[in-house]
């Protein structure tokens, strides 16, 4: 297996293209990502020293529409990387439906060393050096790992100076107060929740018999445990950078939600409050969540960390990927001859880009929908191309990341096609 990010990324496209057929130049082409920036974005500290931090912005492809992705902080981010999230964007919108090309973006920094002034420097200081590249019709960023709604509202507010014009559909996942959506904060999880809640009934499956184990507690991992809680699932373990919590009887979701908030200081953008700081409940390590044995596993913090050093080891009969590439293609292999059911990433996380799709619609027409708007627009679209995933693997016998690959690539396929590929050219 290649160890480059984006060479891993693509041997699922290859996989796919097995299964589906488009033209070798369509499929050729999506190896490629249409464009990509690297950039240098100095930052004053507040102790007066100078640091330089690296960013990366890189749109795959637009044969659907504008590039759309999100923007992570985090000290691992690399190009290779963010090109391989920004393919998996294009393959996520096109099996959602959605009018957007893929994106991504990122800068290496381990933003919870920053203090809240200097993450807005950096913040502001990101978007200027990217400012060409992005745009409402070009490039649309939202959140992503480490980057929350207050960054976006930063990030809209510096791209407004620099084009001297108000520009709240340049972003997604801003504050409520600068033009963002309802719905749009637990929309990751609600997405993922919708594909949950039909892949147990059409199994049969009680909820309060279920046992769920989440791995990764922040944004998507607290949005769809709040969703399982209220709907009687058993979430018995949940897990943060600091450690992972379990109780066979089942969490108290809305009390540990609470605690981990408690942690979020006025000088701080984020939690300095583990999950493992509650009282009264066992704890264990991230590595040990991954393989209790629990009905259904939940990758929510970040990729890579199903592997063939623990495939065989995972007891969940059902995994659903809310992280973007958590499992590794070799752990796939293990896991699909084991026969565990894994809901891959690009269409268990889709509920934030199709609520960032929203925002966008509403901050172009200016017509702004109620949160009851949203959620059945996004059950909607989730439960309608859930289904045409699983009827595609069940025609042609696929694993469910499988027929989502094939979705996705009928999809691009059909937009290539629609411009004119060899055989229109050669008069075939
Ligand atoms: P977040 O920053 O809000 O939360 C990340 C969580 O992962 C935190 O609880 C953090 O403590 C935990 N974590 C970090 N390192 C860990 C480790 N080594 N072991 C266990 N937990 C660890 O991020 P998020 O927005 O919830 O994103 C999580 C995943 O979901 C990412 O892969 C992201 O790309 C994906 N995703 C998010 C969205 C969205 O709208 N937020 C949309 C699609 C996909």
């Amino acid at each position: 297996m290649p160890n480059n990010a984006f060479e891993r990324a693509l041997a699922r496209l290859d996989e796919a293209a097995k299964h589906v057929e488009i033209p070798e130049e369509t499929f050729h082409r999506l190896h490629y990502p249409k464009a990509v920036l690297s950039v240098s974005v100095p930052v004053r500290m507040d102790d007066g020293r100078l640091r330089v931090f690296e960013g990366y912005r890189v749109q795959h492809s637009d044969l659907l529409g504008p590039g759309k992705g999100g923007l992570r902080y985090h000290p691992d981010v690399d190009l290779d990387e963010v090109k391989a999230l920004a393919f998996w964007m294009s393959c996520k919108c096109a099996v959602m439906d959605l009018p957007y090309g893929g994106a991504k973006g990122g800068v290496a920094v381990d933003p919870k060393e920053l203090s809240m002034l200097e993450l807005e420097r950096l913040s502001r200081g990101l978007i200027r050096r990217i400012a060409d590249f992005i745009g409402p019709e070009v490039d649309i960023p939202a959140p992503d790992v480490y980057t929350n709604e207050r960054i976006m509202g930063w990030m809209m507010d510096e791209y407004s100076e620099v084009v001297r014009k108000r520009c709240p559909d340049v972003i997604t996942g801003k504050p409520l107060a600068l033009g963002g959506s309802r719905g749009r904060a637990g929309a990751t999880g609600r997405g993922g929740y919708f594909c949950l809640r039909e892949l147990t009934c059409e199994r049969d499956w009680k909820a309060t018999e279920t046992s769920v184990a989440i791995h990764g507690f922040g944004n998507a991992g607290q949005a769809i445990a709040r969703l399982l809680h209220k709907d009687g699932f058993k979430v018995v373990a949940v897990s943060d950078s600091g450690g992972a919590i379990l109780d066979p009887d089942g969490l108290d979701i809305p009390r540990i939600i609470e605690g981990k908030r408690s942690g979020k200081s006025v000088e701080s953008a984020y939690c300095r409050k583990s999950v493992c700081d509650q009282d009264g409940v066992e704890t264990l390590s991230n590595a040990d969540l991954l393989t209790l044995d629990v009905d259904v596993l939940i990758p929510a913090a970040l990729d890579d960390v199903i592997t063939e050093d623990n495939a065989e080891q995972i007891q969940a009969s059902v995994i659903l990927e809310l992280a973007n590439g958590p499992t590794t293609l070799e752990a796939d292999r293990i896991l699909d001859r084991r026969g565990i059911s894994v809901v891959p990433d690009i269409l268990a996380n889709a509920g934030g880009v199709t609520v960032s799709y929203y925002e966008w619609v509403q901050n172009r027409t200016g017509d702004y929908w109620t949160e009851e708007e949203i959620d059945q627009r996004l059950e909607q679209r989730m439960v309608s191309q859930f289904g045409k995933v699983l009827a595609l693997a069940s025609e042609k016998d696929l694993s469910i990341r499988q027929a989502a690959y094939c979705l996705a690539l009928q999809r691009l396929g059909a937009a290539a096609e629609a411009l004119g590929t060899h055989a229109l050219f050669n008069g075939d």
